[in-house]
């Protein structure tokens, strides 16, 4: 692994363990055989498959049976949302939240345009789901309520376990799907341990914990219903078609691996960063933090009055700093539907960064990162003339 840079876009993607690429390396140049076929490499080659299943399965407390392959979150989520709405035959409606990432979004609103029931959580200006309207909305003919552990643009982490609660109490039939791509093996906070929630299903990818991308994981329960997204070879218990992405599986496994070992490390190393950062943050001159306390440990969204992210960005850039304007994945889209459900005004929306730490970030990076942010900001407010409160 090799950081040229001061890089804090964590949040998209992260640097791959050389452990990790150590053992890919390993894997594609030895074992290379298709898992399928009947000969002792082949075999071998299987048992690797099991033996990552195995741990990833140990480490989400889901059984290795419950345990399926897929290129990443995006396939993941996408399965269980259409699998699940598939296998429905009467009346039903399916809730998320206004807070998801696209992968769920962007299915939910699909479905919606086809007519299914589709229901929205609320969110206050924190990203907090509106509980009390869940409560209010879920009912007998609740199919799926799909909700992540922690937001991908500030970093809310949400109370599965309540969820949870009110699931069993209103309906519970319905089926429980976490998206835990920006929570898992990131903070060591036992009072938020997402597992205490059990939820029936749940996403993760390896590309966010320092493994490779184009794999990950959709845990389901063996009781749950849904159809697969991929027909074919019957792979992966006939859930997921395809040849397996052997490489991918084992380096998924080491990243989840060397990770829980080292969970707590981290985590008390980045809240210590988030502080330094927060401090530095808040002498900036009308700059709101949009990320609450109740956050993953390393990532922090401000929306800076007054700037256009993108070109602050830039800015950095040159400097040879990498952050984020909102969310790598919305970059595509024009207006985040994210902002919106927050209630942010337009020019908070505009000024909307977000840094994201991993172990690998220092306090000098954050030093560095601070200085060059306040002198960008205040060469871009002087050029735009901007009068402080
Ligand atoms: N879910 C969340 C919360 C994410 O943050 C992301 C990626 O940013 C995804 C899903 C999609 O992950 P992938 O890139 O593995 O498809």
């Amino acid at each position: 692994m090799k950081i040229n840079n001061i890089y804090l876009d964590n949040a998209a993607t992260t640097p791959v363990y050389n452990e990790v690429a150590d053992v890919m390396d390993e894997t594609l140049r030895n074992s290379f055989y298709n898992p399928s076929s009947f000969y002792k490499p082949s075999m071998e080659t299987e048992l690797l498959i099991q033996k990552a299943r195995e741990d990833i399965a140990r480490s989400l407390r889901f059984a290795p049976e419950e345990i399926y392959f897929t290129s990443g979150a995006t396939e993941s989520n996408n399965t269980i949302v259409k699998g699940i709405v598939d296998k429905q035959r009467k009346n039903f409606n399916i809730i998320t939240s206004q807070l998801e990432h696209p992968s769920i979004m962007e299915v939910f609103k699909d479905l919606e345009s086809k007519g299914v029931d589709t229901r929205y959580i609320p969110v206050d200006r924190y990203g907090n789901l509106d509980l009390e309207w869940l409560e209010d909305n879920i009912d007998e003919n609740t199919a799926l309520v799909s909700v992540m552990a922690a937001n991908n643009e500030i970093g809310t982490i949400m109370d599965l376990e309540k969820i949870r609660k009110i699931i069993d109490k209103k309906n519970p039939k319905a089926v429980f799907h976490a998206d835990y791509v920006q929570a898992y093996l990131k903070t060591n906070d036992s009072s938020i341990d997402f597992r205490n929630a059990k939820p029936d299903a749940v996403t993760i990818t390896a590309h966010k914990i320092h493994g490779p991308k184009g794999i990950g994981v959709l845990a389901v329960r063996d009781k749950v219903k849904f159809s697969p997204l991929l027909l074919g070879g019957g792979q992966e218990n006939s859930v997921r078609a395809g040849t397996e992405n052997v490489s991918g599986i084992v380096g998924l496994a080491k990243a989840v691996n060397i990770l829980q070992d080292n969970v707590d490390e981290n985590s008390a190393k980045l809240k210590s960063l988030k502080n330094k950062l927060l401090k530095g943050l808040n002498e900036i001159d009308d700059i709101v933090i949009n990320t609450p306390n109740n956050s993953i440990p390393g990532l922090i969204n401000v929306s800076i009055n007054n700037i256009k992210a993108e070109v602050l960005l830039h800015m950095l850039e040159t400097k040879g700093i990498y952050i984020s304007a909102g969310s790598a994945c919305a970059t595509h889209k024009k207006d985040s539907y994210v902002h919106k459900a927050l209630g942010l005004t337009k020019g908070e929306s505009e000024g909307t960064i977000r840094i994201s730490m991993s172990e690998f970030t220092t306090e000098e990076d954050i030093d560095t990162l601070l200085k060059e942010l306040k002198t960008c900001v205040k060469t871009l407010r002087k050029v735009l003339g901007f009068k402080k409160k």
